[in-house]
């Protein structure tokens, strides 16, 4: 699966499954564009390890909720690669545990700006790179959704799930909006994966409280993430558009 000179922008790829994405892609031979929101240390971390490893990559501050970021961000990337080849579409953020009679509407609109819209803002601008019908050369975008679009996640984030829910269905139409357009585009599910974004929902535990309700009785790694969104944005997926595959210990 190697894509010597191929170039890829990793939204949230600073951290976590993002941060995975990036190293196996760099490792693969793509350059690769690191996108953020605020940790910028994390970002010129992941940054400096690829370049020591004998990799390409550069980091790009922005908010994936906020149009003019979004722009801006494809722009930074227009410039230092000449074209786009890949995009995964990784940001996301959960919120801490709540019922939905519990919801306000400014969680609401925040969960939906980042998951829902920023992913569909951030595509358009990748479609709008990669398809032949603009002049493209074709492409390739993995969207991440979770385990929880099918689950949910009653009494925990039914919000977060159904923004996950949504982006199942983006990915459905997307792809066939552009398959005859040289653009694949793939999603995957993850389950309960060992990142900081449980931390970041107010609840470090998540990992070790609900690991024995997987199949596996464990949780999954970033890495084993990474690597079938690799696969998916892969040639030796050529054939594949419109799919979106667990990777969830059969949760
Ligand atoms: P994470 O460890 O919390 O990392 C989040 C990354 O996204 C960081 O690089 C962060 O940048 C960035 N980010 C957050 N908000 C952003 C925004 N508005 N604009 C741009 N970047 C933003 O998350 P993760 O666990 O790797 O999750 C990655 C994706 O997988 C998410 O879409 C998540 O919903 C999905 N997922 C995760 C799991 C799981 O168990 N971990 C399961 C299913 C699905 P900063 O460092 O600057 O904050």
């Amino acid at each position: 699966m190697t894509a010597p000179g191929k170039t890829l922008l990793v939204t949230g790829g600073s951290r976590g499954i993002g941060a995975a994405v990036c190293r196996l892609a760099a490792g693969a031979g793509y350059r690769v564009a690191i996108n953020y929101a605020s940790n910028q240390e994390a970002a010129e971390t992941l940054v400096a390890e690829i370049k020591a490893g004998g990799g390409e990559a550069f980091a790009v501050k922005g908010d994936v909720g906020d149009e003019a970021n979004v722009l801006s961000m494809f722009e930074t990337v227009d410039k230092r690669f000449g074209s786009l080849d890949a995009f995964v579409n990784n940001a996301g953020v959960v919120d801490a545990k709540a019922r939905v009679d519990e919801l306000s509407a400014a969680r609401l609109e925040r969960m939906m700006r980042i998951n829902v819209i920023g992913s569909i803002l951030c595509a358009r601008e990748a479609v709008r790179r990669m398809s032949t019908l603009r002049g493209g050369k074709g492409g390739s975008i993995v969207n991440l959704s979770s385990a929880a679009a099918l689950l949910g996640s009653p009494g925990e984030y039914v919000d977060y799930a159904a923004s996950k829910g949504a982006i199942d269905t983006f990915t459905l139409g997307l792809a066939r909006e552009v398959a005859n357009e040289g653009v694949r585009v793939n999603a995957v599910r993850p389950g309960i994966i060992d990142t900081e974004i449980h931390a970041s929902g107010g609840q470090p535990g998540r990992v070790a409280a609900i690991r024995d309700s997987v199949p596996m009785k464990r949780e999954g790694k970033a890495e084993e993430v990474a690597h079938a969104v690799l696969w998916l944005l892969s040639d030796e997926a050529s054939y594949t558009t419109g799919s979106i595959v667990n990777v969830s210990g059969g949760r």
